[in-house]
């Protein structure tokens, strides 16, 4: 639902619907990072697995479910918040109007703070020498930068213990992470697998297949999923045989 677009004539308009409408087409619409999900169960890194949890970490936080081999919130206008979830009661607030969402200490963006304001008292780290960017921040952790080794694996411990209370609920098979952060994997990984590994069931956590989603981008392939479940769910093939 469009509730509002500057610059055009719009309100609360359901875009899918509309726009099936204008073109006689069949229209799915999906939350990226949803879609995102899907694309990685049909073409990716988790192919065929019935239980997933898919975590994105980028300017915002948020995740896919993959439960029994569906999506959860499949035909709904929700996302699996786990980004305006408290992960610190005392921590700064979040512009949902929360205190401490896990996107103020796991975003891409509250990550390049924290690691500036970690800077000034840190005169010997690789960062001084290059503009600060997610990509030198990646590259200086690979190279064994305490500070940027330290500021990913704060991120890697706050989205595993998110990923631990998920893993209790839903029992995944694999947990995928699609991010920016994947360039610093030595680092974001072990931090994330061991938090599980301490905060979540070990009946549950011991056999979970943490990896970097297939796709760095999902591009178009969000939207191939879509059509492709609609295939596989009889909605499309029935269209098609309609003509
Ligand atoms: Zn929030």
């Amino acid at each position: 639902m469009v509730h509002r677009l500057p610059g055009y004539r719009a309100q609360d308009m359901p875009l899918g619907e509309t726009l099936a409408a204008r073109t006689g087409l069949p229209v799915f619409v999906q939350h990226d990072i949803s879609a995102w999900t899907l694309a990685e169960s049909l073409f990716g890194a988790s192919h065929g697995a019935q239980d997933v949890i898919q975590i994105v970490i980028d300017e915002t936080v948020g995740a896919g479910v993959i439960s029994g081999g569906q999506l959860l919130h499949k035909s709904g206008r929700a996302l699996v918040e786990i980004g305006h979830t408290q992960i610190d009661p005392y921590g700064k607030q979040c512009y949902c109007g929360n205190h401490g969402c896990l996107e103020t200490v796991a975003s891409t963006g509250s990550l390049l703070t924290l690691a500036a304001q970690r800077l000034i008292t840190q005169p010997d780290s690789l960062l001084h020498q290059q503009p600060l960017t997610l990509e030198s921040l990646c590259a200086a952790a690979r190279s064994g930068d305490r500070l940027a080794c330290d500021t990913i694996a704060s991120v890697g411990h706050h989205v595993g213990r998110m990923l631990a209370m998920m893993v209790n609920i839903f029992n995944p098979q694999h947990i995928l992470i699609g991010s920016p952060l994947n360039q610093a994997a030595d680092i974001l990984f072990p931090a994330v697998s061991s938090t599980i590994y301490q905060q979540a069931l070990p009946a549950y956590s011991a056999t979970i297949q943490l990896a970097p989603t297939a796709f760095h981008e999902p591009g178009t392939l969000g939207a191939a999923a879509l059509i492709k479940d609609a295939l596989y769910n009889g909605f499309l093939l029935v269209k098609l045989l309609q003509g």
